[in-house]
């Protein structure tokens, strides 16, 4: 297909859609990437003015993750302000079950490492302010339809309106996606009644580069290192599973209150709560799309699933699927074949369907397993975790989880996997 404006066009500049555009300027360069983000383009995007606030919201990276970074050239700068996670320590509130990973067990440096969001999205823009990428900042896609090129796509900007045709259209739009409604794809939503408070929290005690998810009648936490060195190992970055009243409640609290209430929840393995910065929430649900591609399109990143936070896997498996949309449109670039051929991208949905379906549902298990106050099912849960901690089989799987090493791994910088056979 010729005479389309641009060859691929990702709508949402977001963690995802760039992350994706780097990837395809290194894998695929002679494709034409259009990024079209509602927000402006910082003027700030600089990396070397970066000053790591308290407030920073912040990812656990898992091992896996680093690796691809590794491979598009962006980790050294990303570890600048990373916090490896040596451990992850798993218990149960009022029960016995616990279990532990370290990554000694491994034989790796770190199971994972904590990033504060904006970091990432300062060192992804830097790197894609040098490749041939195209933005179009503020701007919003609006509308699409399929065209004689591939798709059509209409853009705003402030009063403007535009139409860019391109031969496929990334929908990385987050997980409140409107274009995936507007293109009539079919989001299953399960709401858990529950909601995500996230804040940076200081402790009396160094946490050692262990992060704790613990498991407690009202929900889930999670309590990850956080912070630059200078903070000594005394921050780290809540996740903090709450139902509407209780959060109504806390959010209502004064800092001391808080932090108290999360002492009782969480208990002294960190010592004292001692500061509590900025709260931010987030409704939890469970969004997925049975298939997310058409031909022409494919949904990425919270567009196509958005997971419950505490396991830490929505935006590493996202990351895993871009690889292989990565591998499989470059494959089409080498066969001279327009990335948006329902092929290639049915092609791309098969290698990343299995990897998604397993950490859907490990993510979803691990909360509702856990989740539940029942005796009977408390007590399954603390064989459960004892029995992680004593076969080393089932413990190993649960870390491949956890370090994202598991799924399949796309090969981006050399022969794609099916160039081999
Ligand atoms: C509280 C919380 C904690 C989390 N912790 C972890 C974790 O520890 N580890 C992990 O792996 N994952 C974690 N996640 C998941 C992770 O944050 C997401 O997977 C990731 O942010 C998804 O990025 P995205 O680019 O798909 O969406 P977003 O970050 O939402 O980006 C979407 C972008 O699209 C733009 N946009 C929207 N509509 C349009 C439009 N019409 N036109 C153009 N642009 C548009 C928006 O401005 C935005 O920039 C967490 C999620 C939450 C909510």
């Amino acid at each position: 297909m010729k005479n389309s404006d641009t060859d691929v066009i990702i709508a949402g500049g977001g963690l995802a859609g760039a992350t994706l555009a780097l990837t395809l300027a290194r894998v695929a360069p002679n494709l034409r990437v259009t990024v079209v983000e509602a927000f402006p383009l910082s003027a700030d995007a600089l990396p070397d003015s970066y000053q790591p606030s308290y407030d920073a919201r912040s990812t656990a990276l898992a091992w896996g993750s680093r690796l691809i970074f590794e491979e598009l050239g962006l980790w050294s700068r990303l570890s600048e302000h990373a916090t490896p996670i040596q451990q992850i320590h798993v218990s149960d509130r009022g029960h016995f079950g616990a279990t532990r990973l370290n990554a000694k067990e491994y034989e790796q440096q770190a199971l994972g490492y904590v990033v504060d969001n904006r970091w990432m999205g300062l060192c992804l823009m830097r790197e894609l302010l040098q490749t041939n990428t195209q933005w179009q900042a503020p701007a919003e896609v609006v509308d699409m339809t399929p065209s004689e090129q591939g798709v059509s796509v209409t853009l705003k900007s402030g009063d403007d309106t535009s139409t860019v045709t391109a031969q496929c259209l990334i929908v990385a739009d987050g997980g409140r996606s409107g274009l995936r409604e507007k293109l009539g794809f079919q989001a299953s939503h399960h709401g858990y009644n529950q909601n995500a408070l996230i804040a940076n929290i200081t402790t009396s005690d160094s946490h050692q580069f262990v992060a704790y998810e613990r498991f407690t009648d009202a929900g889930p936490m999670a309590l990850l290192p956080h912070g630059s060195p200078s903070r000594a190992g005394h921050q780290s970055a809540l996740v903090w599973t709450l139902s509407d009243n209780e959060l109504a409640d806390v959010l209502a609290m004064s800092e001391s209150d808080k932090c108290q209430r999360l002492q009782e929840r969480f208990g002294w393995r960190l010592g004292r709560f001692t500061r509590m910065g900025e709260c931010n929430h987030y409704p939890l649900t469970l969004t997925t799309v049975g298939e997310p591609i058409r031909p022409g399109v494919a949904l990425v990143g919270n567009a196509a699933h958005a997971l419950h936070p505490v396991a830490g896997q929505g935006f590493n498996l996202a990351l895993r699927g871009l690889m292989t949309l990565a591998e499989q449109f470059r494959l089409a670039a080498e066969q001279g074949r327009p990335p948006g051929d329902f092929q290639i991208l049915r092609r791309y949905h098969e290698l990343h369907r299995p990897d998604w379906q397993q950490t859907v549902q490990f993510s979803d298990s691990l909360i509702r397993i856990f989740g539940q106050s029942l005796a009977p099912i408390a007590a399954v849960r603390d064989a459960g975790l004892i029995g992680l901690d004593l076969l080393p089989g089932a413990k190993r799987l649960f870390a491949r989880k956890a370090m994202g090493t598991g799924g399949r791994r796309a090969v981006i910088n050399g022969p794609a996997a099916s160039d081999k056979k």
